[in-house]
């Protein structure tokens, strides 16, 4: 009987990260300071451990994970591979079906990948107190976590409305034992300025990054943690990919599509990134970013400099970018609303090398359940944008009679996210295209960057 569950031994965690930087076929732009000059390596220590910065920076193809980091992971990696079978024969395609599952990790998505590392990495600095900002409280909740294991305080200021909405994902960051605020907080400057001048602004992204920045540069025993876009936030991500490959050999099979959601980039850069090089080998194999249409970041953003965040603390990043004023449409996958994306991801996808598709949300919930129905697993909003594209692969399969092998990430489950099903259920979700002008308009408010 062939397997549905595809598994490897604890020993079978991969030993190093793989930097795809090593293997690009052009130099990352540097980041910028506001002066336009390329930041240095030790301006972005006053905010990171040294090795984070040097991992941010460095070209070595290879890098060591910690032992203690592995030792973390094995509480839930190696991540089981799953052949969908349930759902290939709900399609009736002859395509072969592939998820590697996320949701196994105590936060219940690939973000704790990241957060151990960062959070190891920050201790073996002497920090002790790490702050980060969350949305969706997938990012908080993963940091939280690390900061348990590894005795650093995580502070997290977590975007109002979401504070209020996601009462239960506060619950998680502090049985962690983090400290988390509503932001705008009154704990910044930051956070004081928006409130004054908006006592019910009900804050963004945006604002928390600047919070939690503001609280890491003023402080000594403070720092910042990142869940996404920086090099070394993929690179930790690429142990997904990695053992993927291995899972693959144990069936003898290889995908011919590797499809992943896309907010800031890290889940799909560390399911493709190790399967790059056989594609510049020669291979026939097809990286697919998925995008909601609400924020269209590689489809339709900007290939440009901008910042990180709203008020402009944050070195700029050559990346794909709405602007980095922009408004977020209340959509459901909270962890995909980024103006902008992974310097990488975007590099890779000017150059042609990836593709990148946006899908409206209805069509993603309908596809979160039909897998949800076939599967057992409840995808997350964000998950079930990678499904959709599996699932309309599948179906082209179908059509043509083609028996591809397609490889999705299933980043992470839905529980937490129930309210957001509910509301599909009661027919109050809607599709929303982000408009064309805005996007356009955004250009204007870009910052100069005169080229060297
Ligand atoms: C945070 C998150 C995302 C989006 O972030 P990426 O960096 O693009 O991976 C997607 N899915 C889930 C489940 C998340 O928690």
């Amino acid at each position: 009987m062939a397997d549905i569950k595809i598994v490897l031994d604890e020993s079978e965690i991969p030993t190093h990260w793989y930097n795809v930087v090593a293997d690009l076929p052009t130099t990352p732009a540097p980041y910028l300071g506001p002066d336009g000059k390329p930041v240095s390596p030790e301006a972005m220590t006053r905010i990171f451990p040294p090795a984070l910065v040097e991992q941010e920076m460095t070209t070595e193809r290879w890098i060591p994970i910690p032992e203690a980091v592995r030792d973390i992971y094995r509480l839930w990696r190696p991540s089981p591979m799953y052949r969908a079978r349930r759902l290939e024969a709900v399609l009736g395609t002859p395509a072969r079906i592939y998820y590697k599952y996320e949701g196994v990790s105590p936060g219940g998505s690939h973000k704790p990948n990241t957060a151990v590392a960062q959070a190891w990495y920050n201790k073996q600095a002497g920090i002790r107190k790490l702050s980060t900002e969350t949305g969706a409280g997938q990012w908080g909740s993963s940091l939280a976590m690390a900061g348990a294991m590894l005795g650093i305080d995580v502070r997290v200021f977590m975007v109002r409305v979401s504070y209020e909405q996601k009462p239960f994902r506060r619950s998680m960051m502090e049985t962690w034992g983090a400290k988390v605020f509503a932001s705008p907080s009154t704990e910044t400057e930051s956070g004081r300025k928006v409130r004054a001048a908006d006592p019910d602004c009900p804050g963004s992204l945006g604002i928390a990054i600047s919070e939690a920045v503001e609280e890491a540069a003023a402080n000594a025993d403070t720092n910042y943690a990142l869940g996404s876009v920086l090099n070394h936030v993929l690179l930790h991500q690429t142990v997904i990919g990695l053992e993927a490959k291995k899972q693959f050999e144990k069936v003898g099979d290889y995908p011919d599509v590797i499809i992943a959601p896309c907010g800031g980039g890290s889940n799909f850069g560390g399911i493709t990134f190790p399967f790059l090089a056989d594609k510049a080998a020669g291979r026939d194999l097809r990286l697919v970013a998925v995008e909601p249409a609400s924020c269209p970041t590689l489809t339709k953003g900007h290939y440009a400099y901008d910042f990180g965040d709203t008020a402009g603390y944050t070195p700029m990043m050559q990346m794909y970018t709405l602007g980095h004023d922009f408004v977020p449409p209340g959509i459901h996958a909270g962890g995909l609303r980024y103006h902008g994306e992974s310097p990488l991801v975007s590099l890779l996808y000017h150059e042609k090398i990836i593709e990148a598709i946006a899908l409206p949300q209805l069509a993603t919930f309908e596809a979160g359940v039909m897998f949800a129905r076939a599967e057992g697993i409840i995808p997350a909003p964000e998950a079930s944008h990678g499904v959709r594209a599996a699932i309309d692969e599948a179906l082209r399969c179908k059509e043509s009679g083609e028996t591809k092998t397609i490889f999705v990430n299933l980043c992470g489950h839905g529980h937490f996210d129930m309210a957001s099903y509910d509301r599909y259920f009661a027919g109050q979700l809607d599709d929303f295209a982000y408009p064309q002008e805005m996007i356009d308009a955004a250009l204007d408010r870009l910052p100069r960057v005169d080229a060297a």
